[in-house]
């Protein structure tokens, strides 16, 4: 899913508790360490490209493939917010906007253009899903967040 996209999932599933920025925030952070540390990569050595649709995979460094591997894997979500959930409850419930990003992912990226890898590093298993930017993905996604939007709204 776009990175906005997984951002709102994260808030309004997880962000009504209280601390609605660290979900967004962790809602978004799989991409914020992959893609996000790409663009700002870019940014800052003055390479910076708006690419329309996916950019070539022979373009993209290979510490990205790596970040996006640990950054959209269980193992990691799971083990981080299980250290946090020690200390603070709340904010590790903030946080499940990640392992919930991880479930988006993993059906609608295709093998083309970086499968999820839900279990790394103990398998590479990957499912060669529809692409979240096809109009059959994305147009659900957009009419899930508006109702999930109203529900929050009338909540309060
Ligand atoms: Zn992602």
């Amino acid at each position: 899913m776009d990175t906005f996209s997984h951002a709102f999932w994260g808030r309004g599933l997880f962000g009504y508790r209280g601390h609605p920025w660290v979900a967004l925030f962790w809602g978004a952070a799989p991409d914020l360490f992959s893609f996000g540390l790409l663009l700002l990569v870019r940014t800052l050595t003055l390479q910076f490209r708006l690419d329309v649709g996916p950019p070539p995979l022979e373009t993209i460094p290979w510490w990205v493939f790596i970040n996006y591997d640990i950054s959209h894997s269980f193992i990691s979500a799971f083990t981080v917010i299980g250290i946090v959930s020690r200390f603070r409850k709340d904010i590790a419930f903030a946080m499940l906007g990640w392992p919930f990003h991880i479930v988006l992912d993993f059906p609608f990226h295709t093998r083309a253009f970086f499968p999820t890898k839900i279990v790394w590093p103990l398998s590479d298993f990957t499912v060669d899903g529809i692409s979240w930017a096809s109009p059959e993905v994305w147009f659900p996604n957009l009419a899930g967040l508006l109702i999930l939007c109203f529900y929050r709204y009338r909540k309060r």
